[in-house]
């Protein structure tokens, strides 16, 4: 719970108006969970600072959420601050381009791959296009390393910036940057702090804008004939085990169609768990663990998750 004299001193640092007591499920692609003490859209580093500053001076936990793609929140909701990029912290710019046809792009964290993606394509940009389709939000992929079709975020990287309370606003190079599979290694800093992510520098190559969109769309198409339609979900629920595929391990378990409640086994894809309609966390959690324990059971092998909790 948040006093009345924080939720004040809050109002003060926010430059938008803040969301008490705001549902989070409809920031989610999965649509679950409860509320969050407060939302705030941040626009500026420094407001994010004295934020930060203000949740550490008063012990309130914050949280963030880029487009909430690969996230389940808790049916208790989460009593803290989650704080969300606004436009200003969302966008694109070109930094160079040489006459050899190398670019090197700026892009805020709250911007969506779509959003870039279709950039990228207007201005002939190639080298993103293994992420047509990833719902996901700039920062988010960096956290997650997201990927695709053997392409992933980490492999177009240049730099990223990034804020933590211990260091404030710092830029991480290419070379200092660790990313394993779904995951960014040292996203913590010395002294254990996460560091939020606020831009990256992409590197990218000037190519054709016909054979860019062709590729984006052949993706596209191939996402449409292979994952479920219409219902809400977190993309992949279990990270692919070392040169095995959970979807596989669990269609072979039979697990296909196995429902809790109204959380689902994807019949289209069996890594996918979908929300039929009011599924609630308690149910994608039972979900979980019986196809943990089916799995590891026919298989020997353990899934663990990819999608983040809240
Ligand atoms: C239909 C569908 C298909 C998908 N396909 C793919 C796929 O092919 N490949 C793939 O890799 N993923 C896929 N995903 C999962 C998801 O889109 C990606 O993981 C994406 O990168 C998550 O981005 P997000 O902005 O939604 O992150 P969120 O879900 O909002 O957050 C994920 C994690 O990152 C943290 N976070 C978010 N932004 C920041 C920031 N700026 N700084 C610090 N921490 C931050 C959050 O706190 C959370 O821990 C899919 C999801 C869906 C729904």
């Amino acid at each position: 719970m948040i006093v009345q004299r924080v939720k004040e001193e809050l109002s003060e640092l926010a430059g938008n108006p803040i969301q008490w007591d705001c549902p989070l499920a409809p920031l989610t692609s999965f649509g679950i969970g409860g509320a969050a003490a407060a939302v705030i859209v941040v626009e500026h580093v420094n407001e994010l600072e004295a934020l930060l500053n203000c949740c550490a001076r008063n012990k309130i936990k914050y949280r963030f959420i880029g487009r909430g793609t690969n996230i389940l929140v808790a049916d208790a909701g989460f009593d803290g601050v989650v704080l969300l990029f606004g436009k200003t912290l969302s966008s694109i710019s070109l930094l160079e381009e040489t006459k050899t046809g190398n670019v090197r792009i700026q892009v805020g964290a709250g911007c969506s791959l779509v959003k870039l993606l279709n950039w990228c394509a207007e201005k002939s940009y190639t080298g993103l296009e293994f992420a047509s389709g990833i719902p996901g939000s700039l920062g988010g992929a960096v956290v997650m390393n997201a990927g695709a079709w053997s392409g992933e975020i980490a492999d177009v990287l240049d730099s990223v910036t990034v804020f933590s309370k211990t260091n404030g606003e710092e830029k991480i190079t290419r070379r200092e940057l660790d990313f394993g599979y779904r995951k960014w290694r040292n996203q913590r800093d010395t002294a254990g702090e996460k560091r939020l992510v606020v831009s990256a520098e992409i590197v990218l190559q000037k190519g054709t804008k016909e054979t860019i969109q062709t590729t984006c769309r052949e993706y596209l198409a191939k996402r449409k004939e292979k994952q479920p339609k219409g219902l809400k979900n977190a993309g992949s629920f279990f990270k692919n085990p070392p040169g095995e595929s959970a979807g596989r391990l669990i269609e072979s378990a039979g697990l296909k169609g196995m429902r809790c409640g109204d959380a689902m086994v994807s019949p289209v894809h069996a890594n996918f768990f979908v929300n039929m309609g009011s599924a609630k966390e308690y149910d994608i959690k039972a979900l979980m663990e019986i196809v943990v324990n089916k799995v590891k059971e026919e298989s020997g092998i353990e899934l663990q998750a990819e999608v983040h909790f809240l």
